[in-house]
C-alpha cells in the first residue's frame, strides 16, 4: 500500500534528517520534493499544493525540539497534518445502523469492488457486532452480479433476497426492507447496479432507492487505485445521490496512495474502510495514523521524537549541552545518554523506530550491542566512585578488576565501556571547539 509515495518521500526524509540543523530554505527544497511526490502518487494539484503550504506554514514557526534533528521534526509536522487532512468525523468503522432494519446503500462504479466489499461488512457486521444482516443485490442488468452475491452470501453464512425474475430495482429495495423487517433483520444492504462510467440512468436508479428506503448510510466504493478517477466519481456521487461515507478498495496493490489524501480534502467524505484483497476478510477499518505512517514510510519516526520530546527533560539536555560545548564528556554523562536510551525502549525500540536502521540493529545485536549490554554498562558505572565517574582515565589496574566484580562482570567489558567512552569523548571535544554553529554539522559526518 502507498509504496512509490512513502519511497520517494522517504529518500527526501533521508537527505533532511541527516541534514542537522534546517534552515528555511532547506524546508522549501523538502516540501518541494513532497509536492512532486504527492503529484506522483495521483493526489491533485490543488491538494498537494494546499497541503505542502499548511506543512510549511506549521514547520517554520514550530520550535525544534533539542533531542531531535529538525529533519525529525518536519518529518512529524507532515505527519501531523497528514492525519489532520485524513480524520474524519466519528469512528470510521462504526456505521449508523440504529432502529432496525437499518438500510445501507452500497454505490459505485462497477467494477470497482463493490459487491465483494457488500459482502465483506456484512460479514463484520454480523461477527463483531452480532447483527443479522441481509444482502441484496439490485443489478437487475447483470445476472452474474445477482448470483455473485448470493454466492459470497453463503461463503460467508449471510442470508440473500431471493433472486425474482422482472422486478425493478426499487421493487427489489422495497421488498428486502420488508423482509428484513419480518425476518428480524438488523440490517439489509443493497448492492446497486454499477456501470463502467456514471451516467444519467445509473444515477437516476440510484436515487430512485435511495427515496425509496432513505438509506441510513450510502458507502460508496471506489477503486484506490484509479487516484483522481476515484476523487471525481466520489463528487458527482456525493453531488447526484449523496454519500456518508467511503470505501476505498484494492488498497493491497503497489499503487499510488494519494486518492486517500484527495478523497478527504476534495470531497470531505470520511473514508470508513479500505479494502486489501479478495478474500472476504480483506477489509480494515480507516486509520488515519496508519495510512499516514505508510505514506511517509519513515518506520515509526514519528513516535520516536514525540518519545524523546516527552522523556528527555530538557533543562537536563541543555546542561549537558553545555557541558559538551566545553568539551567536558565523563561517566556521568554516559550514563545519562545509556538511560536514556533505556527509556525510549532500548537499543532496540531506538533502532527500529529510525528508517533503515533495521539491518543496523541487526548488525549491533550480532555484534552484543542489545539492551543488556547497555544495562551492564550503567552497572559498571554505577560501580564506580564519584571521582572514578568523573575521570575515568586515572582507572588503575586494580581498580578496574574491583569495578567488574561490583557489577559482577568480566574487567574486559570495563575496558570496552571505557573505549567507548573515550572515542565519545573525542567527538565531544571536536564539535565543542567548533562551538555551537558547526556542533551538528560536524556529528552527523
Ligand atoms: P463490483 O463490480 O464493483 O461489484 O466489483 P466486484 O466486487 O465484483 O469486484 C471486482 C473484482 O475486484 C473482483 O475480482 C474482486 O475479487 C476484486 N476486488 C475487490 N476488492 C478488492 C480489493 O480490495 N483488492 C483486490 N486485489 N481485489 C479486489
Amino acid at each position: 500500500m502507498f509504496e512509490s509515495l512513502s519511497d520517494r518521500l522517504g529518500g527526501v526524509f533521508d537527505r533532511l534528517t541527516k541534514a542537522g540543523a534546517l534552515s528555511a530554505d532547506d524546508v522549501k527544497t523538502a516540501l518541494r520534493e513532497v509536492r512532486v511526490a504527492l503529484l506522483e502518487a495521483d493526489v491533485s494539484l490543488p491538494v498537494a499544493r494546499s497541503f505542502v503550504k499548511a506543512v510549511e506554514a506549521k514547520a517554520t514557526g514550530a520550535a525544534v525540539t533539542k533531542s531531535v534533528t529538525p529533519g525529525q521534526q518536519v518529518v512529524k509536522i507532515v505527519h501531523d497534518e497528514l492525519i489532520a487532512v485524513l480524520t474524519g468525523e466519528g469512528d470510521p468503522g462504526r456505521l449508523k445502523i440504529d432502529n432496525p432494519p437499518a438500510p445501507i446503500l452500497m454505490v459505485g462504479l462497477q467494477g470497482g469492488g463493490k459487491t465483494t466489499t457488500t459482502a465483506k461488512i456484512a460479514k463484520r457486521l454480523k461477527e463483531r457486532e452480532g447483527k443479522k444482516v441481509l444482502m441484496a443485490s439490485l443489478d437487475t442488468n447483470r445476472p452474474a452480479a445477482m448470483e455473485q452475491l448470493a454466492i459470497l452470501g453463503s461463503q460467508i453464512g449471510v442470508d440473500t433476497l431471493p433472486i425474482v425474475k422482472g422486478e425493478d430495482p426499487v421493487q427489489i429495495a422495497k421488498r428486502a426492507r420488508t423482509q428484513a423487517s419480518l425476518g428480524g433483520y438488523d440490517v439489509y444492504m443493497l448492492d446497486t447496479a454499477g456501470r463502467l462510467h456514471i451516467d444519467q440512468e445509473l444515477i437516476a436508479q440510484a436515487a430512485a432507492v435511495r427515496d425509496a428506503v432513505n438509506p441510513r448510510e450510502t458507502l460508496l466504493v471506489v477503486d484506490g487505485l484509479t487516484g483522481q478517477v476515484a476523487v471525481e466519481v466520489a463528487q458527482e456521487f456525493d453531488e447526484r445521490i449523496g454519500v456518508s461515507g467511503v470505501v476505498l478498495t484494492r488498497m493491497d496493490g503497489d499503487g499510488r496512495g494519494g486518492a486517500a489524501l484527495s478523497m478527504r480534502q476534495v470531497t470531505g467524505k470520511p473514508i470508513r474502510f479500505v479494502a486489501t484483497g479478495e478474500k472476504v476478510d480483506a477489509l480494515e477499518t480507516f486509520e488515519p495514523e496508519r495510512i499516514a505512517g505508510r505514506i511517509l514510510g519513515m518506520g515509526d519516526i514519528v513516535s520516536l521524537v514525540e518519545k524523546a520530546q516527552a522523556t528527555l527533560e530538557v533543562e537536563q539536555a541543555e546542561r549537558m549541552m553545555k557541558r559538551f560545548q566545553k568539551g567536558q564528556f565523563n561517566m556521568n554523562d554516559l550514563r545519562m545518554q545509556l538511560e536514556q536510551m533505556i527509556k525510549m525502549g532500548g537499543m532496540e525500540g531506538v533502532m527500529g523506530m529510525m528508517p533503515g536502521m533495521a539491518k543496523m540493529q541487526k548488525q549491533a545485536a550480532e555484534a552484543g550491542m542489545d539492551d543488556t549490554m547497555i544495562r551492564r554498562q550503567i552497572a559498571l558505572i554505577n560501580s564506580m566512585t564519584k571521582r572514578e565517574r568523573a575521570q575515568p582515565d586515572l582507572l588503575q589496574a586494580s581498580r578496574k578488576k574491583r569495578i567488574a566484580a561490583g557489577a559482577g562482570l568480566e574487567v574486559s567489558e570495563l575496558n570496552k565501556l571505557l573505549k567507548q567512552h573515550r572515542q565519545m569523548a573525542d567527538v565531544m571535544k571536536k564539535m565543542g571547539r567548533m562551538g555551537k554553529g558547526g556542533m551538528m554539522k560536524q556529528a552527523m559526518k
